[in-house]
């Protein structure tokens, strides 16, 4: 095993924010996920594992503990089954099933997180959401051993899973998809759609609150007149509000200063409270 010490978790999100991990490791393949997860068990080490760092905001002070970089990445396909390593691309996965025909994860295709990412959070968009589709998990538990999980087992809702309550990995997912000839045209018409209502071209984390019951976060945010409000280098998208973007090097307490201003403004404007979507992982 190799550790390596002080990179910085900036260069691995989205948001382009974060300090110096004080041991970072990637792993490649399950075997190794089971090592180094029985090694920071047996050493008592705290551990963070990361995808795509696509939903995760990390502390200017950085990461005490280890980072574990998900890139676990196979594919195997039979006849529309699809078991995928946790590291691979949840987008690639989207585009790649619709072009081939099958139907389900279409709206995959522009998520910039893993796979192991997208379970975790239950990634969703337009309707459908990770679960739909998912038939089984196979997870490197808190002692390093592999659990296959039938989706029958797991507990799944809005953007959250029975694995944040959990320590250990999540290490590749198996999704049944349906043939269907409208796939790729549905998948090409939601990226579409996507593109022209989220800010791409900048750096965030997408949704930064998750929507309430009766209205999405981002009208409320809106109808409070908080888009393109910043605080230091973080911004409310002017595109879509419910998007902090880094405008000019934002330190995550920028961001954190703004999602809290923003949530007191909109409590205090409609009566709504907004909670946080994405992950706050803070320095210890
Ligand atoms: C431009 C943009 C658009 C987005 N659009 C959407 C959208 O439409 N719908 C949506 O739901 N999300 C969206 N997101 C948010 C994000 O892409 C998803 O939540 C994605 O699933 C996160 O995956 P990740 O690998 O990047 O996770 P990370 O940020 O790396 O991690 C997120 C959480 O998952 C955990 N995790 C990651 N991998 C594993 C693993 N293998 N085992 C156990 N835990 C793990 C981490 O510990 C962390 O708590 C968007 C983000 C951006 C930047």
């Amino acid at each position: 095993m190799q550790f390596e010490e002080g990179r910085l978790l900036k260069e691995f999100t989205t948001f382009g924010i974060g300090g110096p991990a004080q041991y970072f490791i990637e792993v490649s393949s399950i075997c190794a996920l089971q090592e180094v997860i029985r090694f920071c068990h047996d050493k008592k080490l705290r551990y963070f594992v990361l995808g795509k760092g696509s939903n995760s905001l990390f502390s200017d002070q950085g990461y005490q503990g280890v980072i574990i970089l998900n890139k676990i990445r196979f594919l195997e396909e039979k006849e529309g089954e699809f078991h995928v390593g946790a590291g691979y691309s949840f987008s690639l996965l989207g585009s790649q099933t619709a072009r081939k025909g099958w139907e389900g994860l279409e709206f995959a295709s522009g998520i910039p997180g893993s796979v192991g990412g997208a379970v975790f959070m239950n990634a969703g968009a337009s309707g459908s959401e990770a679960f739909k589709t998912l038939t089984e998990v196979t997870f490197v538990n808190e002692t390093g051993e592999v659990e296959i999980l039938a989706k029958s087992a797991l507990i799944w809702g809005y953007r959250h899973t029975c694995f944040h309550e959990r320590k250990g990995a999540i290490a590749a997912a198996r999704f049944q998809l349906k043939s269907s000839l409208e796939a790729r045209k549905k998948q090409l018409s939601l990226i579409d759609y996507r593109t022209k209502t989220q800010p791409y071209s900048d750096l965030s984390a997408g949704c930064v609150f998750r929507n309430t019951p009766s209205v999405s976060a981002g009208k409320l945010i809106q109808e409070c007149g908080l888009k393109g409000y910043s605080i230091g280098g973080a911004q409310v998208s002017s595109m879509h509000a419910n998007f902090i973007v880094n405008k000019q090097s934002a330190t995550a307490a920028d961001v954190l200063n703004l999602a809290h201003y923003v949530q007191k403004t909109v409590h205090q404007k409609t009566g709504h409270f907004l909670e946080m979507e994405i992950r706050v992982i803070p320095y210890n």
